[in-house]
């Protein structure tokens, strides 16, 4: 990427197709460029001036250097403006005429187009179908919409523009500043990653904030977005969660949306606050921009009213944080401080007839006690005790003590000055206690990202010439591959039990012969992938039952799906279940992430218990780690009732040879290991089906 500094901070703009028409966007753009510290340029072929400045009638014509170009003419002359701005060296253009990738074939062609000018000529390139840019410290407004914004340490990228219009005049009336804000349209060459990186070289963005539709290249985001984030927090919001959401953000842009669980373990990944709703992304970008993080997670409530003390409790339960415990030192303080029936352990309670002063001694005992980390006040108005100088009271003691401050000064109109006061020190003042808990976790979870170290992913000695032959063998009958596929698995060391895959019930019995126990025996068929749905797995059978174990299995086949291709039977050797658990590891290939890792409970509980994790792959050892870690069931897996533990670092492994195996070959679509049995001794893969695309061969 040329350097894009002239983005956000040109010294010149030229404006194609800056016009006075009344009602155009072109005047638009004109009207908000008026505020501009620097120089703008209107091309327009027609006027000499353009409200009040000299106009050049096309771009050939422009004296002088310009660092950004603005395009806002038909989207046909839109493209061969481009052009014109490449060839006069112009970095920086915004395009923001519609009528590319979101209108039909035509206009896919029209981007692809412009995509070709902007790598001919090396050009950073926001649109097309943008609202433009904005940046505060120059007074930039490249934008269509209504109003400025105020300046502050937000930087802020969004798919959709209008969004970014309703964002700008809310945030004027909560007194939210911003930085840079880019309308991101079709992101045909800028995209996501693109502005993370950008302001990640901004010393005046406080946090980076992002309402996004899709993401363009997920693998890359993570990248991008890891690298920044533990100096610029990056809160970000996700619309399109729903089916009928995602519909809608695909035809709104013409990106096709990733699944929700892939979106959100690849903002977990890549260190994004993953934000629920346009207030959190606000919620968390304001206190993030304001406080610092906290040291612990032990939270301290103050207040002079009950039930608001008890709903911060009962959040703080769901938070990441922990109740404080005070000090002696800070017990008999407060003893002091508070009479007889105020409640002086956590959550404090300094009576409802509490006046400012002491609730103000209250506030700073509690804040200057050692073992609490972050804190809470909430007030319900009462006669004696005014909210501007409690604001102010608390303003003062956050900087005394430097610890991470919300408040919950509960009321109407009365709020507002108080509102402004803490706002000016980044302490946000919330109506709702439990808003204010989900801001202060918010920066704990932030904390928690800053302490991330990125391990790389672990490589493991394997046999990739095999599983290519396997692949390229079994694709040549069906692109769906079920059990005679189990080689793949120990080509990439991944355990499975002894078996083979056999044609004759002789064959089957001389195979059982060869296996220790009872065998299991199961139908091998491209066509059946389900197999015990159709009575096509027989466990613990013995020597003698397995010739007629086999004819059976083909009749049960032939009775379900007479044309099915019968490859064989399957003979394999019994795993304990009573001393193992059946999990299950798989993949899946999002549109956006790529390959998506999933492990959870296995067996017959996947469906009904929904217990999995999910990872975009490639993956670290403490990633595969945590997976295990994290899912409700872990407990059963550590050795709950009395339950000898499995062997979690063998599941951990056969995480991590899953995640290398489809890294390595993009051909494998899909893949499911189910059961993988976890036991005390290791693990082994029973099951396997996977699907391919023999073209990535
Ligand atoms: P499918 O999923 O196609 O029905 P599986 O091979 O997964 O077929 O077998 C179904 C179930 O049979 C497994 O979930 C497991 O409970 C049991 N099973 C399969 N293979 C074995 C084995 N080798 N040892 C013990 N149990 C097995
Ligand atoms: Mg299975």
């Amino acid at each position: 990427m040329p350097d894009a500094s002239g983005l956000f901070d040109p010294e010149r703009v030229a404006v194609v197709g800056g016009t006075e028409r009344e009602g155009a966007i072109g005047r638009a753009i004109m009207e908000n460029l008026e505020a501009f510290t620097g120089e703008v340029v209107p091309v327009n072929p027609k006027r000499e001036t353009v409200l009040g400045r000299p106009a050049v009638s096309s771009v050939s014509e422009i004296e002088g250097p310009v660092d950004l170009g603005v395009v806002v003419v038909p989207p046909k002359i839109a493209v061969e403006a481009t052009r014109e701005l490449g060839e006069r060296n112009v970095d920086n253009v915004v395009v923001i005429t519609a009528g590319f990738g979101e209108a039909g074939t035509e206009g896919a062609a029209r981007e692809r187009e412009l995509k070709e000018i902007a790598a001919e000529y090396d050009m950073n390139l926001v649109g097309p179908n943008s609202l433009g840019v904005l940046s505060t410290p120059n007074g930039l407004n490249a934008t269509f919409g209504p109003a400025n914004a105020r300046p502050g340490g937000l930087s802020f990228m969004s798919q959709s523009g209008a969004f970014i219009t309703a964002v700008i005049d809310w945030a004027n009336d909560q007194g939210i500043g911003f930085k840079d804000i880019v309308s991101l349209g079709n992101k045909a060459v800028l995209d996501e990653s693109d502005f993370v990186e950008i302001w990640d070289e901004d010393p005046d963005t406080d946090v980076i904030l992002g309402y996004l539709e899709g993401i363009e290249d997920g693998r890359e985001f993570i990248d991008a977005a890891r690298s920044v984030t533990a100096e610029t927090p990056i809160v970000m919001v996700k619309s399109g969660r729903t089916e009928a959401g995602a519909q809608a953000a695909s035809s709104h842009t013409g990106t096709i949306a990733g699944s929700e669980k892939a979106y959100e373990a690849g903002l977990d990944q890549a260190g994004v606050l993953r934000a629920e709703n346009v207030q959190e992304l606000f919620d968390y970008a304001q206190i993030l921009a304001g406080q610092g993080v906290p040291e612990g997670s032990n939270i301290a409530v103050i207040s002079n009213a009950g039930g608001p003390g008890v709903m911060a409790t009962d959040a703080i339960g769901d938070s990441q944080y922990d109740m404080a415990t005070f000090t002696d030192d800070t017990l008999s303080a407060l003893t002091e401080a508070l009479p007889e029936e105020a409640n002086i352990y956590n959550p404090v309670d300094v009576l409802g007839d509490t006046d400012n002063e002491r609730f103000e001694r209250a506030i700073d005992i509690v804040l200057g006690d050692e073992n609490v980390d972050a804190a809470i006040v909430i007030a319900t108005p009462i006669a004696v005790l005014s909210y501007e100088p409690l604001a102010e009271d608390i303003r003062r003691l956050q900087s005394k003590h430097d610890i991470p401050v919300a408040t919950a000064l509960m009321g109407g109109e009365r709020t507002q000055n108080p509102n402004t006061i803490l706002q000016e020190k980044g302490i946000p003042n919330y109506f709702d206690p439990a808003r204010a808990v989900s801001s202060l976790d918010a920066l704990l979870t932030y904390r928690k990202i800053t302490q991330i170290d990125y391990q790389p992913p672990r490589r493991f000695e394997v046999d990739q010439d095999r599983v290519r032959e396997i692949l390229k063998t079994a694709s040549q009958r069906s692109n769906r591959i079920g059990v005679e596929g189990m080689g793949i698995l120990d080509a990439y060391g991944i355990e499975t039990p002894e078996g083979s895959i056999v044609d004759t019930p002789e064959a089957a019995e001389e195979a059982a012969a060869a296996i220790d126990g009872n065998a299991v025996m199961k139908i091998v068929s491209p066509d059946i992938l389900h197999k015990s749905d159709i009575g096509g797995v027989k466990v613990g059978v013995a020597q003698a039952d397995v010739a007629d174990a086999y004819e059976d299995l083909l009749t049960r086949a032939k009775n379900y799906q007479p044309d099915a291709r019968i490859l064989g039977v399957q003979v394999q050797e019994m795993v304990d279940l009573d001393e193992g658990t059946e999990t299950i590891l798989g993949m899946n290939r999002d549109p956006q992430f790529g390959p998506l890792l999933l492990f959870g409970l296995g067996g017959i509980f996947v469906e009904v218990l929904e217990d999995t994790t999910v990872r975009v792959a490639p993956i670290s050892e403490r990633e595969a780690e945590t997976m295990v870690g994290e899912i409700d069931s872990a407990p059963l897996l550590r050795g709950a009732r009395g339950r000898k533990p499995v062997d979690e670092p063998a599941l951990v492994e056969s995480i991590q040879r899953l995640s290398q195996l489809v890294t390595d070959f993009p051909a494998i679509l899909e893949l499911d290991i189910n059961p993988l049995v976890a036991t005390p001794d290791g693990v082994q893969a029973v099951d396997t089906r996977l699907t391919v695309d023999p073209d990535k061969l």
